[in-house]
Parts: C-alpha cells; structure tokens; sequence
C-alpha cells in the first residue's frame, strides 16, 4: 500500500484501477445517469461491508491514517480529495458502528503507537465494529459518576459493572469503555478509557426492545472481563480528557452536514431538498407573500451554510486524523447545527400550505424514536418501490407512502404533485 505521492493523479489511478475490480459493473454509468432504478440495482448487487472492508484493506477508507493503521500516509488534501472522489461516484466508504466516527480520534489524540497499531487497522476495514460503553443505569447527565471498575492484575484490567443504552451493543465486536481505576480521587480523574473486545468472556449483551418493537439498545454485563493493557485507549485516569474527544467527535457527527441532514429531511419529506421546496413555493405563488419570502429567503441561506460547511469537509477530516476535535465539534454544532432541520420545518409548513396531511413526526423532527420508525418503512417502501418498477422510485410519492403507513394516513399523492 503506498504512499500516494507523486503526480496529483497518481492516487486517482490506483483507486479508478481499485474500484474497477470491486464495484459492480455498470456503478459509474448507473451513478452518472442519475438513474435511481439503475444506481439502485447496482447497490443490490454488492455486498456493502464486503466492499468496504476491502476499501479499508486498500487504505481508502482513512487514507490519512499512517500505513500501520490502516491508512495510506496521504496528506490533507489528497485524503480530502479521495473522499470526495468517493462521494461523487457515491461508493459507500464508512464501516458500520461508531468505530471510525468516534472510537478512531479517540486512539488517535490518546492512545500509544502499539494499540492505535492494534485498535485502528479493523476500524478501517470494519472489521471490529464498535459501540460506547459509557452511560449506566447510575451515571447518565452525570457521567463521571460512574461505577463500572478496572483493577490491575498483571498486564491486564479486569473490569465489573454495567452499562446501559449501548446503541448497537449486539452488533458490535468492540466497545469505547470508561471504567474507575482509582476511587481514591476526584471522580472525573479516577477514570481510565479502554477498548474492550466484547467476544472476551465475562460479557453480556442483554438487547433492550423499543415500544416500536425493534432492537437498537442494549444493557452490557460486564462480569470479571479482562481486558489487556494494550487495549488501553487513554494513560491511566486520563480516561474523562480522552472521554471529551469522543464527545466532541459525537457532537459533529450528530450536528451532521449536508449529507446528513438531507437524509433526515428524506426521511420525511421524500427527497425534497431546499431546491424541491422552493420550486413548490413558487408554483404554489407564496412566494409572493412577504412573510413566506421571509422564511424561505432564511431558509435558503441556512441550507446553502450547511451544505458549504460540509462539503468538502476537513472538520471531519481532522478528526480522522485525530487532530484536536474538541473545538472543532463545537464550532461544528454552532455553526451547521440546525440548518437542516430549518429546511425539514419550512417543507412541512409548505405541505399544510398545498393542504397535504402532515405526518405528526414530520413536525417533530427531534423525535428519534419516530424518525427512526420512519426511516425503517421508508426503507421497506424503497424496497416495495424497486419491485413495482422505476416510476415508484421518485421520492415525493413514496415518501408520502411512508408517512401514511406509518400513522395510519393515507395521502392524495396528486396533491403532493408539483
Ligand atoms: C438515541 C440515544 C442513543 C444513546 N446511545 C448510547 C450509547 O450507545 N452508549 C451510551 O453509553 N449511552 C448512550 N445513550 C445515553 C445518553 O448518552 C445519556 O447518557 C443518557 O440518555 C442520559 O442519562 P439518563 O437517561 O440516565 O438520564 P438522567 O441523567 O437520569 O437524566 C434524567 C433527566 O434529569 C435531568 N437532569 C439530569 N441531571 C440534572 C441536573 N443536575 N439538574 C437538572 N436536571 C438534571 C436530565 O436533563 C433529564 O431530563 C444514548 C441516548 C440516546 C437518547
């Protein structure tokens, strides 16, 4: 895996001579057709997490990252280049679960060259799918309290307690660990970060059921589990410090960019970008109306602000290499925090305006748990979609669709027509 030096395009060809083996064929054509029906037959035929982690094999998940961690040593911009590269030809590139987002800055800022040598190589590949072992059922707001311990035996840790809301705990191979290793000190500077392998014995991952029915939550027993030293993420009773990257990290990825916010506004609204909304407020005539011309003009900025702040993106390119996230997610929820959200709300006051019903979750768009419900029939309706043919793909029908099965509704689709 080398170094990709040289002529500005030499990474270019290594990674055209990459994808040309590993993607479906037809991926480019399909993807710059804008063909949904054909960009979508072609994401059916590969299998996502296969590709990513030869992605991540190749170095082109984090090429960033040092070779030794899975990486291909490339400087800020060819990483931020490649990862755009990637973007425009739509090529998924993220493994699931929060091991690249947040686990990998974490070692990065914190951990010593032989874990970041052991723990980052399977985040890039997928490999070693993380979770968060940091809420208990006694340390929620107030984190620091928490009363998960790690005593030192040897050259390894062995850890007691029990966490609780481990998002995707029962799909995961590792976990972001916060345990006390000294109950002697202030609590904040008794508590040590580990990566903890959740196949060790001594654990267990008890699913928690939502009132939608689905698993998503967990509850981890953590019962004499011992953990190696290697597996250490921050010096020890620096783990609340090292515990702040991973917030920070978690903070942008949940104020989220373009790219985000546009798939939570999909998720209600079918698609309907602050473009979609517009052209609906002009055929509609309210942009005539100086109030509406009000929201809409502010609007229209915030959506423009979010989708400049994220693309391309080194905020979160410098988390990738671990470079001082701390400020950056903060910079990053005050500044692109609720743009998308704005762009959600003014679509939904458009609809009332057409006099579509509303689905009640669409003006609750901090509501996870709906959202979530959503987001799973929407994906049952594109799957639905690509059965009945292309014409069933276009977004507003059957997100219209969606927001009627999932309340019970059903929708005019000719009055969410343009
Ligand atoms: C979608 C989602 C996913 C999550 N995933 C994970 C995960 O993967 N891993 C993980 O470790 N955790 C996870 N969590 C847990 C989360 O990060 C918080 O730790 C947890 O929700 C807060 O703790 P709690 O529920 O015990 O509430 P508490 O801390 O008990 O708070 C209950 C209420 O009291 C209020 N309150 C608390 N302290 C004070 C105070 N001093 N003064 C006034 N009011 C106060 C709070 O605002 C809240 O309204 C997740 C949570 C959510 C919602």
């Amino acid at each position: 895996m080398g170094r990709p030096a040289g002529g500005a395009d030499t990474w270019r060809d290594e990674l055209d001579a990459f994808l040309a083996v590993h993607l479906p064929e037809g991926w480019r054509d399909a993807v710059a057709s804008g063909d949904d029906a054909a960009i979508l037959a072609r994401r059916k035929e590969l299998d996502t997490a296969a590709f990513v982690a030869e992605l991540g094999r190749a170095g082109w998940v984090a090429p960033g990252w040092d070779p030794a961690y899975g990486g291909r040593g490339a400087d800020h911009d060819t990483a931020l280049a490649v990862r755009s590269y990637l973007d425009e030809l739509e090529v998924p590139r993220v493994p699931r679960g929060s091991g690249l987002p947040l686990a990998a800055p974490t070692i990065l800022e914190w951990s010593s060259e032989e874990t970041k040598c052991r723990l980052l190589p399977p985040i890039a590949t997928g490999e070693e799918r993380w979770c968060q072992l940091f809420s208990e059922p006694g340390a929620g707001s107030d984190l620091a309290s928490l009363a998960t311990t790690a005593v030192l035996d040897g050259d390894e840790w062995v850890v007691n307690g029990q966490k609780v809301w481990t998002t995707l705990g029962h799909e995961s191979e590792f976990a972001m660990l916060l345990a006390r290793t000294d109950p002697d000190v202030a609590k904040h500077q008794g508590i040590t970060y580990f990566g903890l392998d959740l196949r060790s014995p001594g654990v267990e991952v008890r699913p928690l059921r939502n009132m939608a029915g689905r698993i998503e939550f967990n509850e981890v027993f953590l019962d004499d589990v011992r953990v190696p030293d290697l597996h250490r993420i921050s010096p020890v009773g620096d783990g609340w410090k090292a515990t702040r990257t991973t917030l920070g990290a978690e903070r942008h990825a949940l104020s989220g960019g373009a790219r985000k916010k546009r798939k939570a506004t999909d998720e209600i609204l079918g698609g309907r970008t602050m473009d979609d909304v517009l052209d609906l407020a002009r055929q509609l005539g309210v942009t005539g109306d100086p109030l509406w011309r009000q929201r809409l003009a502010g609007d229209h900025g915030d959506a423009a602000a979010v989708g400049l702040a994220q693309v391309p993106d080194p905020h979160s390119l410098a988390f990738e290499r671990g470079a001082g996230g701390r400020d950056v997610g903060r910079r990053r929820r005050d500044f692109g925090g609720d743009g998308g959200g704005r762009v959600q709300r003014v679509g939904v006051d458009v609809d009332r305006t057409v006099g579509a019903r509303v689905a009640p979750a669409a003006e609750q768009h901090h509501d996870v748990a709906r959202v979530r419900v959503l987001r799973d029939d929407r994906q049952q309706a594109g799957a639905r979609a690509s059965r009945d043919g292309p014409a069933q793909m276009r977004g507003w029908r059957y997100a219209a669709d969606v927001s009627a099965r999932g309340f019970g509704e059903r929708h005019d689709h000719a009055r969410l027509q343009p």
